[in-house]
């Protein structure tokens, strides 16, 4: 992780200290938050010995905007996920959202731990399904638990994003600066190159100095999209639209509290009005916990979504 300096917590109390008001919301999802950036470390192990690891990138797939994992087997990743599962469904449970389908999903997922109870169902088809968006598959196995599709989603992606993060942690070199996706013209989509899910939130990078010479190598501003999945940043076009892939001088425009804003806006299209928010590090002198910062830019999209503007990353916290 090439930018994520500050942990999820402190980001949460940074963001508390000055919008005392997202209390509820950030103390609910602030568990979650903190066990999904904590568990790629003791996933690792389990991915190693199922054989996993992402597959190099391929110039023409890639083109064509085809992500790492869209065709790729998961085959092993049962193991990892079930892993998650057990950290990730207590957590879940305390969801207003989750919490009358506690029950259910630990049993699809976890078993009832009867040694006659139901056999568990594989995982790596449920997880390719998502990475595939085969909303058929998704829709059919939470009809089987007795779960609403929507509820399913959520909480497996709690499931499979730490593990696709321990997977793309593992990639020789991470996600920095020197992975495949960020080589000059390689990837130009606006969702992710190695899961393909929309990004949760963008930031614009700070000057860079070169160490050795500390001379300046470069005056920042480049702008990256951060997964909100697998947590991969990749870099991207300045002017142009994430979600629709539109650009120009006139397509992005950009939405920001007055006063004390510490880089932190929204971006959004005007022409397939979606928004995505975002954070200039160039303004603020901590590099926040990506994910937890997305978060704590609610009010703006509570003011986006009365300007009829949607996120590229529905979740359950930013749609009313
Ligand atoms: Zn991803
Ligand atoms: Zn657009």
């Amino acid at each position: 992780m090439a930018v994520s300096c500050q942990s999820v917590e402190e980001t949460i109390a940074g963001i508390l200290a000055r919008r005392p008001v997202l209390g509820p919301v950030l103390n609910a999802f602030g568990p979650l938050l903190e066990a999904r950036a904590s568990l790629p470390e003791t996933l690792k192990p389990l991915l190693e010995s199922a054989g996993l690891r992402l597959p190099d990138m391929r110039g023409e797939r890639a083109s064509q905007g085809v992500p790492l994992l869209a065709d790729e087997s998961l085959k092993g990743i049962d193991a990892p996920l079930r892993a998650a599962a057990e950290v990730m469904l207590p957590l879940l449970a305390e969801q207003e959202a989750v919490k009358p389908y506690a029950a259910k999903l630990r049993g699809f997922f976890l078993g009832s731990g009867e040694p006659d109870g139901p056999a568990m169902p594989p995982l790596d088809a449920l997880a390719e399904s998502v990475l595939r968006e085969d909303a058929p598959v998704l829709e059919k196995t939470a009809v089987g638990i007795g779960v609403p599709p929507e509820v399913l989603l959520f909480a497996f992606g709690f499931m499979l994003g730490p593990v696709l993060r321990a997977l793309a942690a593992m990639r020789p070199g991470g996600d920095g600066k020197d992975a495949p996706w960020n080589a000059e013209g390689a990837w130009r989509q606006g969702y992710c190159p190695v899961c393909g899910s929309n990004p949760s939130i963008a930031y614009l990078e700070r000057p860079v100095f070169e160490e050795k010479n500390a001379y300046l190598a470069g005056g920042g501003g480049k702008k990256h999209l951060h997964c909100s999945l697998c947590g991969t940043d990749w870099v991207f076009r300045r002017g142009a639209c994430p979600s629709c892939g539109k650009e120009g001088n006139d397509v992005m425009e950009m939405l920001r509290e007055s006063k004390n804003a510490q880089g932190e806006r929204l971006d959004w299209c005007t022409k397939c009005k979606t928004y995505c928010p975002s954070v200039d590090l160039r303004e603020r002198d901590t590099t926040p916990n990506l994910d937890a910062l997305a978060l704590g830019l609610l009010h703006l999209d509570m003011v986006a979504a009365k300007k009829g503007l949607h996120p590229i990353n529905p979740s359950f916290w930013n749609t009313f």
